[in-house]
Parts: structure tokens; sequence; C-alpha cells
């Protein structure tokens, strides 16, 4: 495309129409010239550039041919059935902190005022930020996952009442975790690979080896009587999900 080859002819810069060269601030490194397309749009005192690339498929991994299943985590943000933790990001809480402030700074100006314009200007500018960390965050994720296995299993969301929760961080985390999903599923059709959706009751309840064995919240390591299992809880939920996943296959 000549004028996708135009837009990126200067190192650091686009190019656009009406406006000319402008110094652009780009969030990962990117191909230009794998570029088909470019989207203009303007949020919260800023202008983003929305880029289109066509790439080559990525090599698998080498565990490319195994299932995976993967449970929600409390402390992190996911556990796969192998074992592997992802730890939710610590920027996301640094501006949540800085978020907060400025909204506590918001509520203090007079309505109607100058300055609480400006403040009202700074949380949106920082709920945007956010909002670009999570969605890149889960961008990554997601496709790592699909690139390194064949079969994902993961919860099926409409079989929980998450409307049921109040707490913030709660249901931001089920938001994050539905996107991701969503990520998951066209990452997953793109790619030739499997996702099966399975109702994860009782999981964080029972042993790999069927039994049983109640524990609350705050128990974080599962204990089994029976079979002798002793295993991060999470790492048990994500086996078991697993499994209820390849016996619905
Ligand atoms: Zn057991």
């Amino acid at each position: 495309m000549d004028n996708v080859k135009k837009t990126f002819s200067k190192p650091g810069c686009i190019y656009l129409s009406k406006l000319g060269f402008i110094r652009l601030r780009n969030h990962r490194e990117f191909p230009a010239s794998a570029v088909s397309r470019v989207n203009i749009k303007y949020h919260a005192g800023k202008w983003y550039a929305n880029l289109t690339a066509e790439l080559p498929d990525v090599a698998p991994g080498e565990d490319s041919a195994k299932p995976v299943g993967i449970d929600v985590g409390i402390n992190h943000f996911a556990i796969l059935s192998d074992g592997t933790f992802i730890e939710n990001p610590k920027h996301f809480r640094k501006l949540e902190k800085k978020l907060a402030k400025e909204q506590r700074r918001l509520s203090r100006k007079i309505k109607g005022s100058n300055n609480r314009g400006k403040a009202k200007g700074k949380v949106a500018k920082i709920h945007a930020k956010i909002a670009n960390q999570r969605k890149d965050f889960l961008h990554q994720t997601s496709a790592s996952i699909v690139k390194n296995y064949s079969t994902i299993v993961m919860e099926d969301l409409k079989v929980r009442n998450m409307t049921r929760n109040h707490k913030l961080a709660k249901s931001i985390h089920d938001a994050s975790w539905s996107r991701f999903k969503t990520y998951i599923e066209y990452k997953c059709k793109r790619q030739g690979k499997d996702l099966i959706l399975v109702d994860t009751r009782g999981t964080s309840q029972t042993c790999l080896c069927g039994e049983l064995v109640r524990k609350d919240l705050s128990v974080r390591i599962h204990e089994c009587p029976t079979c002798g299992l002793r295993m991060n809880r999470d790492l048990v939920s994500a086996k078991l999900i697993l499994e209820r996943g390849l016996k619905t296959a």
C-alpha cells in the first residue's frame, strides 16, 4: 500500500494527510511494511493510531501439541495446569492508586469550576491508561497461551453468577477474565486451536483422585487425606478443569 508506505517513511513519526508528520509514541515495535490500515482515534485528551498489520504465522512453541487447563487466580491472574503461574502486572496497582488519589481530588472540586474540569480530564486520562495497559497485558498473555498449547480449557463464565459480587476489585478481575476469554477465543479460531469451556463448580473442593476435600478460601494448599496429594489449591483446580474439558471433548 503506497499510502501506508508514506505513513511511516520518517523514523519515529506518522504521516497524516491533513497534518503532515507527527511524532509517534508506539507501545510496541511493529514492522511498518506489514501495516495495511491506520485508524486514528481521539480519546481522553490523546490521539491514538490503531495499526492493522498482516504478520506471518508464529512458529509454534515446543509444547504446542499439549492441552492446557486455565484457572482464575486470586493472588495472581491465572494458573495453568502444567504449573505455570501468570502474575498480575505490578504497574496496575500503581496506576490504580494514582487513580484513587485523583478521584479524591476531583470530589473536592466545586461543581462547574475550571479546576473541576481539569481534574476530570486527569481522571479520564488515567482511566484510559489503565485500560490500555490491561488490554496490552491480556493480548500478550492470550497470544502466548494460544501459541504454546493445542487445546485450551477454561471456565464457562455463563455458568457463574458474576453480578452477585459487589466488590470492585473482584468485578474488575471478572471483566478482565471475560475479555481474556474473548481474546483466547478468536486467537484459537485464527490458529486452528481448540477452546473448550467447562462448568468449574466444585473444582476448588475436589482432589485429583476424585475425593471431596473441603477448604475455605484462606487455605492455599490442598491436602488430600485419601491419596496424600499436597499441592497449591489453584493448580489442583487447573488440572481438574483440564480433565473436565478433555472428557467433554
Ligand atoms: Zn486425593
